[in-house]
């Protein structure tokens, strides 16, 4: 490396937060030059094959030129303007689409910035919902374990309790209810035992619960387990039964990452609710949807504000619907199915064979998202250098090193993937050995 990029990283060392990362002892940063295709370009001159796609968001590449062609003509026309009394032709067409493609009852859009702000608008409508129908004591949420919706105060009150670390927050958070993480796994027989203390939950508390909360099939943060469709379908008919609101956050599953257009489908059902982000524009902007039923959006409508209590300042940004125009075409002119189906079965047939390691628990695949659960937690400083040096962006979390690619990844560059996860396998350095550590 340079000097100039050696003083870039040091001052990004000092002064700038990363995810999750500590600022007194931070882990080392990678500086990137550029990415391309599915390829992030370092500046100290490693190309890795991405195994990320940015935290689930890349579909059809980096630097993709109708991505690119779709911003650069968006910028020349408008960038921004406020959405308060304001409307353009790029927001009015991503919500035709989101309409479009989405469970048919979902028939109003609101669109904001991030995910997590996509989750707190979705718990804000529930809310309000009810209060305007006169049942304000309907003011709890119910979610299971294992779950991730997000980090700001909302959406950590539905994080699990344990990695969301709610005993930290208990003075800031609020109180929600929390059944057990669904355990029959998808491609096992249906258990129906497993939905009996989320049953009792709804039967015991539902005048008090405004709505459920999910990740429909894939609970990905919370450790990429991945549940039984007939799962999420007791959970529909629970909501129904007991009139509490059916919240689907599809922001890491929605549009195919599971091999479904969403991963509502796998269980045949539609949410009162969805929320989608992350894979919204392709992994070029930040940009979040939460749509609604019409039932929902007349009742808030009709109520004592006579409004949704909500409006971001980038609202409905024209540059960021400009590009997730571009990446739905893409996305539906395209081929996303076979894509994921080709990821899928390479995946199934190289890495789920990797159960028989000694170093690991579990594999599963599902869509494009493939999981080695290993038996020791993973020593991240030594494993993400030994990822780079073995040419792959791969940023594994406790005992999970896992991959969600870009769709338009190859056998071969899978092949690079996962001849890296089994490399490092096998390396005593690359995992934190239990015994030394009480
Ligand atoms: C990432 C994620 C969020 C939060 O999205 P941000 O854009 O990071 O705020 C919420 N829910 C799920 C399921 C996610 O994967």
């Amino acid at each position: 490396m340079n000097n100039k990029q050696t003083d870039l990283l040091s001052f990004d060392q000092q002064h700038v937060w990363h995810p999750y990362t500590s600022m007194s002892e931070p882990l080392p940063s990678y500086l990137v030059e550029s990415a391309e295709g599915v390829y992030i370009n370092l500046a100290s001159g490693e190309k890795l094959v991405d195994g990320m796609a940015s935290w689930w968001s890349v579909l059809h590449g980096y630097n993709h030129p109708k991505l690119n062609a779709a911003l650069i003509e968006q910028s020349q026309k408008v960038s921004h303007v406020m959405f308060g009394g304001l409307t353009h032709e790029p927001a009015i067409n991503l919500c035709k689409t989101l309409i479009e493609i989405s469970p048919a009852p979902l028939q109003k859009v609101f669109l904001s910035d991030s995910g997590s702000v996509a989750v707190e608008v979705a718990i804000k409508m529930a809310f309000q919902y009810w209060i305007s129908k006169g049942k304000a004591h309907k003011n709890k949420l119910l979610t299971v374990k294992n779950g991730y919706h997000g980090d700001t105060f909302a959406t950590m009150a539905v994080c699990d309790p344990v990695t969301g670390m709610h005993h930290m927050f208990e003075q800031v958070l609020s109180k929600h209810y929390f059944a057990p993480a669904p355990q029959t796994k998808i491609d096992q027989p249906w258990q129906v035992g497993d939905i009996v203390e989320l049953e009792q939950l709804f039967s015991s508390r539902h005048q008090n619960i405004a709505a459920f909360i999910i990740e429909p099939i894939v609970q990905g943060t919370g450790g990429m387990r991945m549940y039984h469709p007939e799962y999420l379908k007791a959970c529909r008919a629970l909501c129904t039964k007991y009139d509490v609101l059916f919240i689907a956050d599809e922001i890491a599953t929605g549009l195919g990452r599971t091999g479904k257009m969403f991963a509502c489908e796998w269980a045949d059902i539609s949410p009162d609710i969805m929320c989608l982000g992350k894979t919204l524009t392709g992994g070029y902007i930040t940009l979040a949807a939460t749509l609604c039923t019409a039932d929902i959006a007349e009742v808030i409508s009709k109520g004592e504000a006579g409004c949704f209590m909500h409006g971001p300042t980038f609202m409905g940004n024209p540059l960021a619907c400009a590009v997730a125009n571009a990446s739905l075409l893409l996305l539906l002119e395209g081929n996303w199915q076979q894509q994921v189906n080709a990821i899928e079965l390479y995946l199934s047939t190289n890495l789920l064979p990797l159960s028989q390691h000694q170093r690991v628990h579990d594999t599963r695949v599902l869509g494009s998202i493939g999981v080695v659960e290993t038996t020791q937690n993973v020593n991240m400083a030594n494993i993400q250098k030994r990822f780079v040096e073995l040419g792959v962006w791969i940023r594994p979390f406790g005992k999970l090193i896992y991959i969600m690619p870009p769709y338009v990844t190859t056998n071969d560059q899978l092949s690079i993937l996962i001849a890296a996860i089994i490399t490092v396998l096998d390396e005593d350095e690359c995992f934190i050995d239990d015994c030394f550590i009480d």
